[in-house]
Parts: C-alpha cells; sequence; structure tokens
C-alpha cells in the first residue's frame, strides 16, 4: 500500500515579537496535527501567514506576498493560505480577502487555537474561505504547543491586548483588553525553556508594565521580575514594552536589583511636543519623562535606554517636531526605532484634521534619523577598546567564520570565533564600533565567562 505522504508547511511572520512568538504556536499547532516544517514555497501544503496591520506597508507587504503565493496556488490548487494575526481582526481586509480568493482560512489573535480545527473544515472543502475571527478575546488558553527551534533565546508572553489607546494604535482594536497570564503559568514556561537549553527570556506584552492588573494576587511586573529572575540556569531577562505612564520607580528598582534582568529599557517616548504626547493621548508629559530617564540612570547602572519615535503625527508643526529632535537630545537614546505616522482605519487619529503630508514627514525621519544615528554613533563609540558581556546567538549569516551575540544594553556584536561558542557568555572587546554594529575579538582564552 502506498505511504501516505507527509504534509508540509510554512510560516511567515510579519511585525512585532509578540507575532514571533504566536507563530511559534501556529507551528506548534499544525505539527500536532500532523504537518512538517517545508523548506520551500513548492514544498509547502500549507502557508499560514501571521499579519501586522500597525502600518500601511506592512499590510501592503501581505497583499504583495498574497499576489505571489497565487501563482503557487494555480500549481498545486490542493495548497492551503491561512491568514492571521491582526490583519484579520479588521472588517476591510476580511473583505478584501474575501474578493481576493486566494486565501483558504482567516483566524484571529484570539482564537490561534482553532486553526487545525479551521485547517479541517477547509480541507474538507464545505466552506471556502473558512472565517473565523473573535472580536473580543476569551479566557487565555494554556499549554498550547509551541515549536521552539532551540534556540538560545525565546519569547515568553506574560500578558496579551493593551488598554492604552494611544490614539494613533490600532493594538487594542486588533488584540483585545489587558489580560496578564497567571505567575505559575509564566515560570513553568520559563523553566521549561531552560531545561531546553534556552539561555536568554524576552518577557513580551504591549505594555509589561502593567502586568498583573485583573489577576486575583496582588502581583506587579516588578514582582514577576524579581521572581523569574530566581530560575537557577537562567543567564539573561529582557523585557518589552514599557509604557512610560506605568514605569514605576518600584520597578526600577527591581531592574537593579536583578542580576539576570539586563540593563535596558525600551520605554517608547513616541514625540517630544507635549502638545501632540496630548493628542496621542500617551499619559505623560516631556518633563515626566525626563525624571524616569534620570531615574534610570541614577538607578541602573549602564542602562541602555531605547524609544520609537513617530514624525507626522496629525497636525505636528515644525515647531513640534524640533521638540522632539530637542527631547532626543537631550535623552540620548542608544537607539531608537523611527516612523512616519501612518493613518490607521479605526483610530481616533485617522480622523484628525491637518494630516502631515508625506513629503514632510519624509524630510522630518530624514532629519531625526540623522540626529539619533550621530547619538548612537557615538554612544557605541565608548565602547571602544572596553570589554563587554556578549551571549552568543549564532554564526553570522554573512560570514561563517564570525560570530554575532548582543550585550545585556541589546547592541549586537560580530566578531571571530568558532560554532562551538554558540550559547556561551563572553567578554569580547569592542575594537570598532559603527552606528547599529559593534566589531570585537575575543581576548586571549576566549573570554568565557560560562
Ligand atoms: S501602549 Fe499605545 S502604542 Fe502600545 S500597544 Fe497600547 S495603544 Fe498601542
Amino acid at each position: 500500500m502506498k505511504e501516505k505522504a507527509v504534509k508540509k508547511y510554512l510560516t511567515l511572520t510579519y511585525g512585532c515579537q509578540m507575532n514571533e512568538r504566536d507563530t511559534a504556536t501556529i507551528a506548534g499547532l499544525v505539527e500536532r496535527s500532523g504537518y512538517q516544517e517545508a523548506s520551500s514555497f513548492e514544498e509547502a501544503d500549507l502557508i499560514v501567514l501571521n499579519t501586522c496591520s500597525v502600518r500601511h506597508s506592512a499590510e501592503n507587504k501581505v497583499y504583495g506576498k498574497l499576489g505571489e503565493l497565487k501563482r503557487f496556488k494555480q500549481d498545486k490548487p490542493d495548497m492551503l493560505i491561512a491568514l492571521g494575526g491582526c490583519m484579520a481582526q479588521l472588517d476591510e481586509v476580511r473583505d478584501k480577502l474575501k474578493k481576493m480568493g486566494i486565501v483558504d482560512v482567516v483566524f484571529g489573535t484570539h482564537n490561534l487555537h482553532e486553526l487545525p480545527y479551521l485547517l479541517e473544515k477547509a480541507e474538507a472543502g464545505l466552506e471556502r474561505p473558512v472565517i473565523d475571527v473573535w472580536a473580543e478575546a476569551g479566557g487565555i488558553v494554556e499549554n498550547l504547543p509551541a515549536r521552539r527551534p532551540g534556540g538560545i533565546s525565546a519569547f515568553v508572553n506574560i500578558m496579551f491586548g493593551c488598554n492604552n489607546f494611544c490614539s494613533y494604535c490600532i493594538v487594542p482594536h486588533t488584540r483585545g483588553r489587558e489580560r496578564s497570564r497567571h505567575p505559575d503559568d509564566i515560570l513553568a514556561e520559563v523553566e521549561g525553556l531552560v531545561e531546553q537549553g534556552v539561555k536568554e527570556v524576552t518577557l513580551l506584552g504591549q505594555n509589561v508594565n502593567s502586568y498583573g492588573r485583573g489577576l486575583e494576587s496582588k502581583l506587579d511586573f516588578a514582582d514577576l521580575l524579581r521572581m523569574v529572575n530566581q530560575i537557577d540556569g537562567l543567564y539573561r531577562i529582557r523585557f518589552t514594552t514599557s509604557h512610560p505612564r506605568d514605569l514605576s520607580d518600584k520597578l526600577i528598582q527591581a531592574i537593579a536589583d536583578c542580576s539576570r534582568v539586563c540593563e535596558h529599557v525600551h520605554a517608547p517616548l513616541q514625540a517630544g511636543s507635549n502638545r501632540i504626547l496630548q493628542a496621542m493621548n500617551r499619559g505623560y508629559t516631556c518633563e515626566e519623562y525626563l525624571r524616569l530617564v534620570r531615574q534610570m540612570r541614577a538607578t541602573i547602572p549602564g542602562v541602555a535606554i531605547t524609544s520609537d519615535l513617530i514624525v507626522g503625527f496629525p497636525g505636528e508643526s515644525e515647531e513640534d517636531f524640533r521638540a522632539t529632535l530637542a527631547m532626543v537630545e537631550k535623552v540620548r537614546f542608544d537607539s531608537a526605532f523611527t516612523f512616519m505616522y501612518s493613518p490607521r482605519t479605526g483610530t481616533r487619529a485617522a480622523d484628525l484634521k491637518e494630516q502631515v503630508p508625506l513629503e514632510i514627514k519624509k524630510e522630518r525621519l530624514l532629519r531625526l534619523n540623522e540626529v539619533q544615528y550621530q547619538i548612537a554613533r557615538e554612544a557605541n563609540r565608548q565602547l571602544e577598546n572596553q570589554a563587554v558581556e556578549v551571549l552568543v546567538e549564532g554564526q553570522s549569516k554573512t560570514d561563517s567564520e564570525r560570530l554575532t551575540g548582543r550585550t545585556r544594553t541589546n547592541r549586537i556584536v560580530v566578531f571571530e570565533g568558532g560554532k562551538h561558542l554558540v550559547g556561551k557568555l563572553l567578554q569580547v572587546v569592542v575594537r570598532e564600533a559603527r552606528t547599529f554594529t559593534l566589531y570585537g575579538e575575543l581576548p586571549k582564552g576566549e573570554g568565557a565567562l560560562r
């Protein structure tokens, strides 16, 4: 009797680390249904796109990819295409997908766990496309399988959703309100990862600083960090994102006290004009942000502070933009992700008059990058000829003789070394500092700390 061929799948992930973590669950779920990972589109029987809707450009990439996949589907009509993530939560996207006729299954951010069942429905051919998207989150579903490819670092969700409703952001609409995981579930997941050889975890939430709201136990993110910090065998703890409004002195002290917690806080400022911060509904002023910066720098030795910055929010004048430049100069972020404002239907800011013309946004982005890159270069140069602690993540993608890793402050370091050093904590001496990367060398004896 002819053996039944094993079905193969591929995942494509767009957007943030939350999506990367969700993709690990998606992969775990489809593998539990009998699929194996494919090495190419040609080989795949199932392609799952985990999408992002935070900016227009992210959505356009997905539509572009669907156009490309149409070709594969013509040659292989049984191939299933599933689309989940934030785009799937939006009515207008689902309408468009129905018209395009390429996607077989559409699932949302709140019902990932249903994917195997939805795929079966599509395979049975009773319905095409099969669309099941929950408008609101149910409870947190624990113990879903996840494919963790045996890496050094892993993402761990500590909470889902967001209550902040920044006026430009679609996330509360696509990911729902805040729900925190029980600390026992988080600790069990991290302990399991450490047993599998993971050395570094990144605790994830849209706003980790509000972790614990709604939990029965009166526990906050500072308490959680102290608990995770007790886990033997774990080298490093990272976390993201820290909303400045909820960044308490208690949390700053916990970061300073916990030896495994890295000295890096990603606390998006977004804009440097109080008028624009208010219009963004960010809940803090520049003065309050600067106080936090002083507090972090006074309490956490060597802390790196990084940010997201948006230019061209509706109504942003040249004066407002200059205030952002001035804040960037004052704070001196170690690095920043910079964006042009992109209106998202369904958010308050999208309806604001005074949208800033694209040309002006582009010009402001260039000016902002020039200032920020210079600051990042200067900060990196201070590390030249110094030894930094690096957790080796793997071989360089462009040169197998070289390794890449990160400092505790999240700087990328590239240096020559053998594959056997992957997963090790090393001291690396920085020889050349560029804007985004440090180039270093191992001291004699390979500098191994662990
Ligand atoms: S804090 Fe603001 S920007 Fe971040 S996810 Fe929530 S609404 Fe969006």
